[in-house]
């Protein structure tokens, strides 16, 4: 079993903000250090991070309709 990383809740509410890069940085810094202890949450870091530049996409091309 992967061992709690000690430093309270998963930041997976924070992801999507984080890919955003519209934390502060002292919370972004928080979530990068949960990132770097927690493979749970790296994994779905890599999941939003690719999901919000499909987004990216999809919304530019909605836009020209
Ligand atoms: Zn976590």
């Amino acid at each position: 079993m992967t061992a709690d990383p000690g430093e309270g809740p998963h930041m997976r509410q924070l992801l999507g903000a984080y890919v955003l890069d519209a934390l502060p940085a002292a919370e972004a810094r928080t979530v990068a250090r949960h990132l770097s202890r927690c493979d749970r949450c790296a994994a779905d870091y890599a999941a939003v991070a690719e999901a919000a530049q499909l987004l990216a996409l999809v919304r530019e091309e909605d836009l020209l309709e």
